[in-house]
């Protein structure tokens, strides 16, 4: 199951799924332990989604489990700002149905190229 946080590739996951290059996506940085690519429905101008290569479930599950895992997608989320030229951007972690997430594979937002509203909807 795609809710399990052992950090181990899950069959039902898509970002698993773009981890292994079963499904294609736009690459815009590669570590070793991390994969960031462009949102396949951009809210802005830049909308790269970084995501840590393991397998947690949402934010909450990674930052318990691995913190120097969560401290490579906060660091990376910084570099695409950067490699994006982008002076102001917004980072988010929706984490849980009520919140908007919909991938249950932890992932970080980098939201910018236009102005941003707070508070969000
Ligand atoms: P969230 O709603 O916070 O869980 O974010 C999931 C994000 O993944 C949404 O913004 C989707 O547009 C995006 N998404 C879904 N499928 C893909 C895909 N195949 N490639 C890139 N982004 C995707
Ligand atoms: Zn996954």
């Amino acid at each position: 199951m795609s809710g399990d946080t052992t950090g181990q590739p899950q069959d039902d996951c898509l970002f698993c799924k773009i981890v292994a290059g079963e499904i294609p996506a736009t690459l815009v940085r590669e570590t070793e332990t991390t994969v960031a690519f462009r949102d396949i429905n951009p809210q802005a101008p830049t909308h790269v989604l970084v995501i840590p290569k393991a397998h947690h479930k949402d934010a909450a599950a990674l930052a318990a489990a691995d913190p120097a895992l969560t401290a490579d997608v906060l660091r990376e989320t910084a570099a695409v700002a950067e490699q994006e030229q982008l002076e102001s951007y917004r980072t988010v972690f929706n984490t849980g149905a009520g919140a908007g997430q919909t991938v249950w594979h932890a992932h970080a937002h980098v939201i910018g190229g236009r102005g941003l509203q707070w508070p969000p909807g």
